[in-house]
């Protein structure tokens, strides 16, 4: 009888890649897990009990054939495992490294239901395409044939260039247009090189302009070139502009010098230190956590980023305030977890009151204590003051990591009929991303508000079909 490859997750643990120890890797923004060599791969990805009814193929945005490519690299067959993972994605090395896999694939999978410890599927997703790269499997998009249509793309983030890979794959002709000097959206400059090296997303962005999509970076949409100018310019608009307005506090002493914005802090972080761009904010301190105390407001994922940057940067002390607990902090528990290994302090339960601050400059946050209370009407237990609690946190550098919402783009565009919801994302529809102007679509953060890497290149594949469609259709039409 044939051996059986898979269903090994009685005999074999779960195992991940290794993890570089925590005094070794604060000293640089390289990423922290290492690669698995071949044997693991093949071993860890034959623990997958090829589930009839794969829960982790469901729970994944873009439901990937994980138990295909499980299986493919199981009994070593790569090649066939990397076709079939990148057929249902277009950045799979990066999902397989930034999605919080715990919500999303791993933590539905049924062995991890059944107590045996999930398969490793985002890093074994990792695995494949890297080693793609490596054996030059991953090729440009070279177009079978040339259409005459074009389609402009405001914003290079995942999202749009996950539309412009599909469309210049089917010949259309593509322009995207960042007001970045290098495309990738917060792949390049939101998410730290420990998460994700700078590398991986830059020579994703070589190989769409290899296949012949046109990048106009340095260049604002609403300022340099008016929206109405590309919607003339091309047969279909896509926005994918991203959320960047930042929330605020506004609380006694929040007009300091040394409060500044998660986005500009890890933005300056990211040009800095991973592409070794001279910034004047970086030199001169101002978003440098260097020698520092620094406290981080906010549990997202942005504020666990922002901590372990400031580590990085060889910050005196980190802490980070969240005013619930950590059950219910929103970012992820496996990068809390690295951030405490690194050196982080959490303050749970802990709120802002007011900055105190020595000539102007802040030199600490007045926190008060919470407990949570009755759920809300989001079903979250609402935190609640306590009274008499308070103390103060010193620091000299305060990082605001309070979300994002979107920027006003029918008035900044000067687009009144601009359909936007209450909350100025953009209304869009379901699964085709297209919105009441005609021709215009959106898609990624500004229609759902701030999200994930894999939903936003979900939708934009969603939208390429449908330009694509609605472009054959036009074409079968003229040729009637
Ligand atoms: P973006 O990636 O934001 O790209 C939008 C692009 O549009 C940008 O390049 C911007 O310059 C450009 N743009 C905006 N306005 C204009 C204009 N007027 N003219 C021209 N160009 C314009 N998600 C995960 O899945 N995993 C993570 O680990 C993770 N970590 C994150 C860490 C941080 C710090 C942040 C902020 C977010 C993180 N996210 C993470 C969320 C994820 O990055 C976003 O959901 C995703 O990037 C959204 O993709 P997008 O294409 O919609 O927009
Ligand atoms: Fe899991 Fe994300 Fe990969 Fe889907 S894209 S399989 S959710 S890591
Ligand atoms: Fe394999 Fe888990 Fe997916 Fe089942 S749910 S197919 S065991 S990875």
């Amino acid at each position: 009888m044939a051996k059986q490859p898979m269903l090994k997750f009685v005999q074999v643990e779960r195992d991940m890649p290794e993890k570089r120890t925590a005094h070794v890797r604060t000293e640089d923004f390289d990423e922290i897990y290492q690669e698995f060599a071949a044997v693991k791969a093949e071993e860890q990805s034959s623990r997958c009990s090829q589930c009839g009814v794969p829960y982790c193929q469901s729970h994944c945005p873009l439901h990937n054939n994980i138990p295909d490519w499980l299986r493919l690299t199981a009994t070593g067959r790569l090649e066939e495992a990397y076709a079939t993972s990148q057929a249902t994605n277009t950045f799979p090395e990066i999902c397989g490294r930034i999605c919080p896999q715990d919500r999303l694939c791993e933590g539905n999978c049924v062995i991890e239901q059944s107590g045996h410890g999930t398969v490793t599927i985002g890093a074994v997703e990792k695995y494949i395409t890297d080693t793609a790269w490596e054996k030059g499997w991953v090729k440009a998009n070279a177009p079978l044939a040339e259409r005459s249509e074009s389609v402009g793309i405001i914003g290079a983030g995942p999202g749009g260039l996950a539309a412009a890979d599909m469309l210049r794959k089917a010949g259309v002709q593509v322009t995207v247009y960042d007001r970045y000097d290098r495309a990738g959206g917060l792949l390049t400059y939101g998410i730290p090189g420990f998460k994700l090296e700078k590398d991986v997303v830059m020579r994703r962005n070589q190989l769409l302009a290899d296949g012949g999509v046109t990048f106009v970076m340095n260049c604002n949409i609403g300022e340099d070139i008016a929206f109405e100018e590309i919607r003339a310019k091309h047969d279909a608009v896509i926005i994918a502009t991203g959320v960047y307005k930042s929330r605020d506090l506004d609380m006694p002493g929040s007009g300091a010098t040394g409060i500044v914005k998660a986005i500009d802090f890890l933005t300056v972080a990211n040009k800095a230190s991973n592409f070794g761009d001279s910034i004047a904010e970086f030199e001169d301190g101002t978003l440098n956590a260097d020698g520092k105390k620094v406290v981080v407001i906010g549990g997202g994922d942005t504020a666990m980023d922002c901590v372990r940057t400031s580590i990085r940067q060889g910050a005196t002390s980190v802490k980070c305030l969240y005013r619930r607990d950590r059950a219910n902090m929103p970012g992820s528990q496996r990068e809390t977890q690295n951030a405490e290994e690194e050196g982080v302090v959490f303050e749970w339960l802990s709120a802002p009151k007011a900055f105190t601050d020595t000539d102007g400059k802040v030199s600490g946050v007045m926190v008060q204590k919470m407990r949570l209370g009755q759920p809300d009407a989001s079903g979250r237990q609402a935190p609640e003051l306590i009274e008499g609690a308070d103390y103060l946190e010193e620091a000299d550098l305060v990082i605001k990591a309070l979300g994002f919402s979107p920027e006003d783009l029918p008035t900044l565009w000067n687009q009144p009929e601009l359909p936007v919801t209450r909350w100025g994302t953009i209304k869009a529809q379901h699964l085709t991303g297209a919105t009441e102007m005609d021709g215009v679509y959106a898609v990624g953060d500004i229609v759902r508000g701030a999200s994930l890497v894999v939903w936003a290149i979900k939708d934009g594949r969603d939208c390429a079909e449908a330009i694509l469609e609605k472009f054959n259709a036009k074409g079968a039409v003229a040729a009637e």
